[in-house]
This record gives C-alpha cells, sequence and structure tokens, in this order.
C-alpha cells in the first residue's frame, strides 16, 4: 500500500489564499520524489501538512494508510523526519549531541529531560554521522562551525535516528552553491536507495529535479501540473 495518500485535499487561508487545491497524490515507500513548482505553488503547505503543521480544509491524508488526525499526529509523526533549508541545528551544541536530538521524538519524556543518551545509541549517531559522510573529527565541534553542506549533512543523520519511513525536505539545497547541492542530493537518493526510506522534497531547480529524483510533481497554484518520471518532465518542457 502507498506510505502516503492525499485525496482531495483543499487548503484556503484566511485571506482567501488557495494553497492547495483537491490535491490528489500517492507516494510510495522508498522513492525519492520531488516537488517543483514557483513560489507560491503550494508546496510549503504540502509539507507542513505531514508535519502536523497545517490541516487540510477538505479531504484525506493518510501516512502508511491511517489517516492523520490531531489525535494520532505524535505517533505518526515519530516516523517522519525532517530536513530544511537553513539546517535546523542547536548551534552550540556538539554535531554529536545534534544528531543525539533526533532520538528524542521516540523516547519518554522523563528519559529524553535527564538527556542521558546510551552508549549503543551514541554508537548509533556515530554511525549515522559516518553514512552522512561527516568526518569523525567533526563529532564534538559545536554544529555552528560546519559549512553549510557538512550542517545539512548532520540534518540528515539526525532525521535519520527516529527510524523514519519518510523524510521531509523543504528545499534542502537552497542555500548551498550546485556542487555542494549535488553532494546532498546524491546522499539523498542513496538514502532512499539503501534504506527505503522515502524522501519527499521541495526544489525550485529544474535540472537538479532531473538529475536526482525518481519522480517529479510539478505544482502550481495548488494543483499537480505534472507527475511523473524525470525523463517525461524534459518531454513534456
Ligand atoms: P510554496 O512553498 O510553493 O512557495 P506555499 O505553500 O508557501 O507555497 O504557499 C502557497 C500559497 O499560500 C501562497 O499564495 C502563499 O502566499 C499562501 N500562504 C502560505 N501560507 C499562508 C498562511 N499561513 N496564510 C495565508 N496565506 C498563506
Ligand atoms: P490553520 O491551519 O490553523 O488555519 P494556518 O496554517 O492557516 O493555520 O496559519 C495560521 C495563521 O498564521 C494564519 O491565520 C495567518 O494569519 C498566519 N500566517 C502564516 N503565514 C502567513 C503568510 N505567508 N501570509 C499570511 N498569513 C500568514
Amino acid at each position: 500500500s502507498a506510505l502516503v495518500e492525499f485525496d482531495g485535499v483543499s487548503k484556503r487561508y484566511a485571506d482567501g489564499t488557495r494553497a492547495l487545491d483537491e490535491l490528489k497524490l500517492s507516494m510510495p515507500r522508498a522513492q525519492f520524489c520531488v516537488v517543483l513548482g514557483p513560489s507560491g505553488a503550494g508546496k510549503s503547505t504540502l509539507l507542513r501538512m505531514l508535519n502536523g503543521l497545517t490541516r487540510p480544509d477538505e479531504g484525506d491524508i493518510r501516512f502508511d494508510g491511517v489517516t492523520l488526525t490531531t489525535a494520532r499526529l505524535r505517533q505518526q509523526r515519530s516516523r517522519i523526519g525532517s530536513i530544511h533549508q537553513h539546517y535546523g541545528l542547536v548551534g552550540r551544541l556538539s554535531v554529536l549531541d545534534n544528531v543525539l536530538c533526533g532520538l528524542l521524538p521516540r523516547m519518554g519524556l522523563l528519559r529524553s529531560m535527564t538527556g542521558a543518551f546510551s552508549d549503543e545509541q551514541r554508537r548509533r549517531a556515530c554511525r549515522a554521522l559516518a553514512d552522512a559522510g561527516l568526518d569523525e573529527n567533526q563529532l564534538y565541534r559545536r554544529a555552528d562551525e560546519l559549512s553549510g553542506g557538512q550542517q545539512q549533512r548532520v540534518g540528515i543523520a539526525r532525521a535519520l535516528m527516529c527510524d523514519p519511513q519518510l523524510i521531509l525536505a523543504d528545499e534542502p539545497v537552497a542555500s548551498l552553491d550546485p556542487r555542494i547541492s549535488r553532494d546532498i542530493l546524491g546522499l539523498l537518493r542513496n538514502t532512499v536507495h539503501e534504506q527505503g526510506v522515502a524522501v519527499l522534497c521541495t526544489l525550485h531547480q529544474v535540472e537538479l529535479a532531473l538529475e536526482f529524483a525518481d519522480r517529479i510533481v510539478g505544482l502550481r497554484l495548488g494543483r499537480v501540473v505534472f507527475d511523473g518520471v524525470p525523463s517525461e518532465f524534459d518531454a513534456a518542457a
């Protein structure tokens, strides 16, 4: 069955803006799906709904076969990781501590408040960082001392700590130069294909989507105007 399903989802903001218009979209597991569209197309609204930050006015969103509801959101969100344009790290914490923070949504409140991570959890965080291409001698550096590309690698390692079924990537390379952007998108694509996690990623550069996506969803004014593989997108363009 699909991992994510949007079924007739509409969202109109208080000022009347129609951000999503009866959106229908089904996403399987282990797919690198890129959402492309001009500013205002509804891309962030789409991602925010899976985060629980915005609720649909109409329609149904299912995650792993179960309708997303406010009541179930905490549990469902624990299997959804996120990465962000500005990385979202805690700058004065170490790289390793930032990655350990990725475990918090799956830990009990009391244990997370004591901040006591087990040796096994630390080993896992180190492995996740190594898999993300971070050098061992970076582990104890402050996160804000790293370059943007390195910070995004830390963000990816942190997102993977919750054993996600889905990673939401909101403009993950918008602040990076083209070469580093390709490194990061390559890492995300490998993560999808090696670990079976699905990635839903917004981009605004068509050429990067063509190069890395398994599937492109073109969004315009809250509607899907293209849905297919990159080679078809090329032909349509
Ligand atoms: P994108 O991420 O593709 O730029 P958004 O989802 O941010 O698109 O926005 C879609 C539309 O909804 C835009 O017209 C935007 O101005 C509007 N919008 C987004 N968030 C809000 C909000 N909280 N209140 C009112 N309008 C909003
Ligand atoms: P809800 O899902 O509870 O309706 P919204 O996602 O619509 O919440 O956002 C809550 C409020 O944030 C909106 O009513 C709006 O006033 C404000 N807001 C956030 N982003 C924008 C934006 N880009 N333009 C206008 N208002 C915004």
